[in-house]
């Protein structure tokens, strides 16, 4: 874990934002529509707080926890035993080899240009955690893009729910609406971009593939056509399978960020061919 991630431009205002949109919707817009005193109030501002607080868990655990990194003592396995240029050659493994770190790359591991580092099943650098999402950090990911959607989507129907209500013919000051206009379109833009994300990786998780893969399938399957055959994912072993091997075995624990104990070493892959 490196807690330097965190002081990053980006990061910090990521926190900034949830923060923002936290203090909005429980102490101006839940306030507005129901009332913080009221017991339905209250419920709302529990289960947005709730929300809020497992966004900021995954949010920190994607920042912190790191990606995986390629052994040292890693080895490519050539069938021959043979570790010399050209059994790897023979073996395909050369494709393999990373000229930037001077390592051998264990299948789904890529090089990142951001973190000059190989890193295992890379899924792409993100920006806004300032940190890349790999192996270790990918069911964080997860993890935040459906908090964060969920919360933004909440916050969006309190916001729509609390311009609805109010009476803005009467007393209502010409700031206040910029004020919810601006908090509302802020609201629908994040919920849309979050809603999307979330869409594609709950794709991407129940085909067992990382964003990598699947611009690399693409090229596989024009390549199979080509050749009149098919192509499948190789690491697709049907959804149950897929949701487990990502989130975990048990389904209590899908939903925490920091539950990685079902992650093995990340070098090695069984594939569909392996289970013939
Ligand atoms: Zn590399
Ligand atoms: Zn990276």
């Amino acid at each position: 874990m490196k807690c330097k991630r965190l002081l990053s431009v980006p990061v910090l205002s990521v926190l900034f934002l949830v923060g923002f949109i936290y203090y909005t919707t429980v102490f101006v817009f839940i306030e507005d529509w129901l009332g913080l005193k009221s017991p339905v109030g209250i419920l709302n501002a529990l289960i947005f707080s709730s929300l809020a607080f497992m966004w900021l868990v995954s949010f920190a655990a994607c920042v912190l926890i790191d990606p995986g990194h390629v052994p040292p003592t890693f080895v490519p396995d050539v069938e021959d035993g043979e570790a010399s240029d050209q059994a790897l050659k023979k073996n395909g493994v050369r494709s393999r080899y990373c000229d930037k770190c001077c390592i051998y790359k264990p299948p789904r591991a890529h090089h990142c240009r951001v973190c000059r580092s190989c890193i295992l099943k890379m899924d792409h650098h993100c920006l806004w955690v300032n940190n890349c999402v790999g192996y270790s950090n990918y069911k964080a990911f997860v993890n935040l893009v459906i908090y964060a959607a969920m919360g933004c989507i909440y916050s969006m129907v309190i916001i729509l729910n609390a311009a609805l209500k109010k009476d803005w013919k009467y007393g209502e000051s010409f700031p206040l609406k910029i004020f919810y206009i601006t908090c509302g379109c802020i609201i629908v833009t994040l919920s849309l971009v979050l809603g999307t994300l979330l869409g594609w990786h709950i794709y991407l998780l129940s085909n067992n593939m990382t964003t990598i893969e699947y611009h690399e399938g693409i090229r596989a399957i024009w390549l199979a056509r080509k050749s009149g055959q098919s192509y499948h994912h190789p690491y697709n072993f049907g959804l149950y399978r897929n949701i487990n091997l990502i989130l975990g075995p048990k389904m209590l624990k899908w939903f925490c960020p920091m539950e990685i104990s079902h992650l093995k070493d990340g070098i090695s892959f069984r594939t569909v061919r392996d289970n013939l």
